[in-house]
């Protein structure tokens, strides 16, 4: 195989980051943007020793399923995988990384549910966080080329609220005249790196939150006024400064330049107070679905004490604080903890506590103060739960343990850490919380296999 040579080929599969699959002289060839089942010319671009990458040169037959993108930018960003594709198609390519994920990572067969696809495919996103850049000698923002630090400006984004855009297109000119620059990746200089803004899906409320590598407070501290004027919505402008070479977005600490520190918003009956660095899932009323099934597998009675590990800002376990007697929820934030706390109160919820701290050392901690959780809810990031956590979860014995994950890889890896221990995986259910790009939820029920041990 050479490199540009282009050859007549059929996708036959689909991988989990959302490229298609087909096999070349013996090598397995990725495709982004094609669909299973398409027939086509692909021109090899790049040879690895195992495997191969490619694009299309040429569509000969179009595999049923395809459509055509909305976005312009679709082929440029790296945001959207399966826009050329309708949604029971793409529906279909998630249930089968999941069911794929089960069986080659975890060798586990549990029962799985159909995926729960998202009532809206565009406009879901409450959250997005813009890498600035100067481009011809203005500054523009946008999202990243795939596989790259590129930023492509766009106009709009179909994912996202289009109040988004039109914060933005106010906003960069406002940061121009204030003499903003843009941070420079490779030279590790210039100001500003991210603007994120965050929109409460029912309060509408919007949280904007510069991300400078030095503080930019002063310099645009006379444009926030008419931003607020021009912009009701903004409830809280904030700065977090992060002056370190890295590909985490957000600085340590967070201040506030104007408006309160937090926006509220309501998840399952819940008024919820969010700040920046708390997490809050992008899809709000899928969110609400997601955490309606994780109440279904914890089968709560009413007299349960129900341990919410990785809780953020304590959505998940105050969503089920009616239908148990106490609620304990883990996180690493602080803020997000305060956020919990906070969220307990203004619900009038008096049987949940909050602990900040790593995961496993807290359940580690909890678990020799005999504590003994009868459901335990965890909702680990991508990364999914440490040995620490996993041997301290089992020790606490508890009836039923539901996983929550965004990374069905992981969550299959962990399941499987839960099986030797005595839990089994008994339900799988796909939830599609991010229409349009090779992201999906999948929230599992483990059972303990000897029931009478409690
Ligand atoms: N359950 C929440 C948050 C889930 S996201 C919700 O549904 O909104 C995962 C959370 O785990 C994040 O809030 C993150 O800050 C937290 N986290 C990451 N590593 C952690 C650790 N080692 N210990 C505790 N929490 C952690």
């Amino acid at each position: 195989m050479k490199k540009n040579q282009v050859c007549q080929t059929e996708i036959t599969g689909m991988t989990a980051e959302g490229n298609g699959v087909c096999r070349i002289e013996n090598m397995a060839v990725f495709v982004p943007r094609t669909a299973v089942g398409d027939i086509l010319e692909v021109r090899i671009v790049k040879i690895l020793k195992n495997y191969a990458f490619g694009i299309i040169e040429n569509i000969l037959t179009p595999a049923s399923g395809r459509t055509t993108p909305s976005c312009p930018v679709f082929r440029q960003c790296g945001g959207c995988a399966f826009q050329h594709v309708d949604y029971q198609t793409e529906l279909q390519y998630k249930e089968n990384f999941v069911r794929d994920a089960f069986a080659r990572i975890g060798k586990l067969t549990p029962v799985f549910e159909p995926i729960l696809g998202s009532d809206s495919r565009y406009d879901y996103r409450n959250k997005a966080q813009y890498p600035v850049a100067e481009q011809d000698g203005h500054l523009v923002c946008g999202f990243y080329a795939k596989h790259s630090h590129r930023v492509i400006p766009f106009k709009e984004c179909c994912l996202q609220p289009e109040i988004f855009t039109k914060i933005l297109n106010y906003l960069l000119p406002a940061l121009e005249s204030a003499h903003i620059s843009a941070y420079d990746e490779k030279n590790h200089s210039g100001e500003l790196r991210h603007i994120y803004l965050r929109k409460g899906f029912y309060s509408g409320e919007i949280m904007l939150c510069f991300i400078s590598r030095v503080s930019v407070r002063k310099k645009i501290k006379h444009i926030l006024p008419d931003i607020q004027k021009h912009f009701p919505e903004i409830k809280s402008i904030t700065e977090s400064v992060n002056p370190d070479k890295t590909n985490v977005i957000m600085g340590k600490n967070i201040s506030v330049l104007m408006g309160a520190a937090c926006i509220t918003d309501k998840m399952c009956n819940c008024k919820i107070d969010i700040s920046p660095q708390s997490f809050y899932q992008v899809n709000t009323p899928q969110a609400e679905k997601l955490y309606q099934i994780a109440k279904r597998y914890a089968d709560l009675h009413g007299n349960e004490t129900l341990l919410d590990l990785y809780c953020g800002a304590g959505t998940i376990g105050l969503s089920m604080a009616d239908s148990v007697k106490s609620l304990i929820g883990v996180e690493v934030i602080p803020s997000a903890v305060e956020n919990a706390w906070q969220n307990a109160e203004q619900n009038d919820i008096t049987n949940a506590e909050f602990y900040c701290g790593d995961a496993g050392t807290i359940t580690e901690t909890l678990l020799k103060k005999k504590l003994s959780p009868d459901v335990i809810v965890l909702d680990p990031p991508r990364k999914g739960c440490d040995d620490l956590t996993i041997q301290s979860v089992v020790q606490m014995n508890p009836s039923r343990i539901v996983m929550i994950s965004c990374n069905p890889a992981t969550a299959a890896r962990d399941a499987a850490k839960f099986a030797s221990s005595g839990y089994i995986t008994e339900k799988v259910k796909a939830v599609d919380l991010f229409p349009n790009t090779a992201h999906v939820e999948v929230v599992l029920l483990l059972s303990r296999q000897n029931s009478e041990n409690k």
